[in-house]
């Protein structure tokens, strides 16, 4: 998986594809996807929502930029694979998830892994996490159409955030802050489950 689809597509950084190497993603996913879990492709993990493709998780991951002693935050913790990658990089992770059944088994999953940096939520992510702002990082996986300006105020300055943006067609967008200036750069094209926001 990491040869053909990560490493032939452009993803360099080595903590990246170490992280990639070492989780299994077969752990993420229903009984019946396990043959499936090492494709080439996003699958079904319940309620209507996707893990993502490896290499989405791959890129989105390396645009972060990350060194090892930040504290990242995430939102649409889904199956809690792409925790999984940060948390084998970072220092801490905090993920939150909307719908609670999908937050439960994720933290089952990655607390079984032995994952101790892993910080769970279930509510709405586009408010972020105020009590433990700011971040370094911010990763989101699901799009809303427009960046929700809560999310980019926890970012610290020189923090980056990684986020699918549109509706119909989206973009993976990535930010980064300078003070009070929020430098935006349209990266690729993607497919996302839609930001649900009760705001
Ligand atoms: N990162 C996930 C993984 O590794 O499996 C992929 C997540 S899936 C593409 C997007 C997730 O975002 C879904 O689980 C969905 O329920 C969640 N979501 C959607 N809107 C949300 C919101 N406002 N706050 C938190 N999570 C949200």
């Amino acid at each position: 998986m990491v040869d053909s689809q990560i490493k032939q597509r452009g993803v360099k950084d080595e903590k990246v594809l170490e992280a990639m190497r070492n989780v299994p993603r077969h752990m993420f996913v229903k009984k019946n996807m396990k043959p499936y879990a090492y494709n080439d492709e996003p699958l079904p993990i319940g309620e209507g929502q996707t893990i993502s493709q490896p290499f989405i998780v791959a890129y989105m991951t390396e645009v972060l930029q990350l060194k090892g002693d930040e504290r990242v935050l995430e939102v649409g913790t889904g199956s809690g694979y792409q925790a999984a990658i940060l948390a084998e990089i970072v220092k801490e992770v905090y993920t939150i998830e909307i719908i609670q059944a999908l937050s439960l088994k994720a933290r089952d999953v990655l607390i079984e892994s032995g994952y101790k940096n892993i910080y769970f939520k279930v509510g709405d992510g586009t408010t972020g996490w105020i009590e433990y702002a700011s971040y370094d990082a911010v990763l989101v996986t699901a799009a809303p159409d427009r960046v929700p300006e809560a999310l980019q105020k926890q970012l610290n300055i020189s923090g980056r955030m990684i986020i699918p943006v549109g509706a119909a067609f989206q973009e993976l967008v990535l930010i980064v802050r300078e003070k009070k200036k929020y430098k935006k750069k349209k990266l690729i094209p993607v497919r996302f489950v839609p930001l649900i926001s009760v705001h």
